[in-house]
């Protein structure tokens, strides 16, 4: 028999664990690397090792809270994501995911339920991305995206280093980077969009996480005289660039799975009384396949091959890409199946942000559980879940977990 988990201990966790940068409207500025990204580090080092963990820190900060519930030398089960948050960030974005891993253990250990796998809890260092940029950078170190050194040396606002800032909070461990392994993560996290509130699920299963590509674009034009200077006499760039924006707006409508975005213009001169002699903009575009990426792409190229025809010298320069990411399918059915042993409604989703979970698909088998969140809403003190969605998705966690460990989704399993 699974496991039940105990809601109100892990909500008491939530609560507790929220005064560790609370703000006034009830969200928290708890910011990577910070003092109070210190306490409630300490905070979660103190819980584990009174559940018998054996908690490890790499060299950018990730821990790794061992516990040996399992009797043999597999490699552990890891629950993973981050307990950083935004300036003014909301107290389920990533601290879910820790917590929730948490009362998973909390609830094994009082149940004395023996798993064949250990488990391990993962927090991982600067998810957010908003004190040292870019998002992402411990899981991102671990599975060997970021060089270490450079990481060290990414500064905040104030010019402060990565690698002090870990010193000064007692987190600059001496566990090489990559080298903790684990045979699989699960993370859970609020949806931090709509659809599982509109569609009145309770639980995402989610599939992988969509593809970024950016670009930027110049279109050149001829700046005249905006009053002496005929219409048909004009190459007006942010005319084209007006017809560029909506053009973007129709590739993503007309893609399957798209979400396309110009979110910013520059206007050369700008000035009122002249005709837009050059418009630089930039292009966001997002699909949950890569197929479906290279088709947005091509559309766009068309687009930008008749403002070509038409005088506009269109330049077009890739500025970043990620590419779209499916979960393991093991993992996944333990999340499915997890979800139905918990009576539970779910939803297939594809993940519109970037998660931990991303970049550690690329070196162990990894899936995500989304829970919904009130009006969709995150990275603001109003973000909200309830007492009921947080107890929902943690359940999952566990069921998900024990599925996984029991081996009944697994292809291919060491004996
Ligand atoms: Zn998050």
């Amino acid at each position: 028999v699974t496991p039940l988990i105990d809601s109100k201990r892990l909500w008491a966790s939530i609560i507790e664990t929220a005064e560790f940068g609370a703000l006034s409207q009830g969200g928290l500025r708890r910011l990577s690397l910070s003092p109070e990204d210190g306490l409630v580090r300490d905070w979660l080092r103190t819980k584990c090792e009174a559940l018998g963990c054996t908690v490890r820190i790499d060299e950018v900060g990730n821990m790794f809270a061992l516990w040996r519930g399992g009797t043999s030398a597999l490699d552990p089960i890891a629950i993973g994501s981050h307990m950083d948050t935004q300036p003014t960030g909301g107290k389920f974005d990533g601290v879910l995911g820790v917590l929730g891993g948490l009362e998973v253990l909390r609830t094994l250990a009082a149940e004395n339920y023996r798993t064949r796998h250990p488990l391990m809890l993962i927090n991982w260092t600067n998810e957010e991305g908003s004190r040292f940029s870019p998002a992402m950078l411990g899981s991102g170190a671990h599975a060997g995206i970021f060089d270490r050194d450079v990481v060290y040396e990414t500064r905040d606002n104030d010019g402060l280093r990565f690698r002090d800032a870990l010193d000064s909070i007692n987190y600059l461990g001496n566990e090489k980077l990559g080298s903790v392994k684990f045979r699989a993560m699960f993370e859970l996290h609020i949806e931090q969009g709509p659809l599982l509130e509109t569609a009145h699920r309770d639980i995402g299963v989610v599939l992988g996480v969509q593809g970024v590509r950016w670009f930027d674009v110049k279109l050149r034009g001829q700046e005249a005289h905006s009053g002496s200077t005929p219409l048909q006499h004009r190459r007006d760039a942010l005319c084209a660039a007006a017809r560029l924006v909506t053009a973007v707006r129709a590739i993503a409508e007309s893609s399957r799975e798209g979400v396309g975005t110009v979110g910013s213009l520059k206007v050369i001169p700008n000035s009122r009384n002249v005709i837009p002699g050059e418009v630089l903009l930039t292009i966001d575009l997002r699909n949950a396949s890569e197929i479906g990426l290279d088709q947005m792409q091509s559309r766009l190229l068309v687009q930008l091959d008749q403002l070509r025809i038409e005088g506009f010298e269109p330049e077009i320069s890739e500025a970043w890409r990620n590419p779209a990411l499916r979960f393991d399918s093991d993992c996944i059915a333990a999340v499915r199946h997890g979800a139905v042993q918990a009576g539970l409604e779910t939803k297939d989703l594809v993940s519109g942000a970037g998660h931990d979970a991303a970049y550690v698909a690329r070196v162990a088998p990894t899936a995500m559980i989304f829970i919904p969140c009130k009006d969709g809403l995150s990275h603001n003190q109003a973000e909200s879940a309830t007492f009921e969605q947080c107890a929902n998705g943690v359940q999952v966690l566990l069921n998900s977990v024990i599925s996984y460990d029991s081996g009944a989704f697994a292809v291919c399993y060491p004996a």
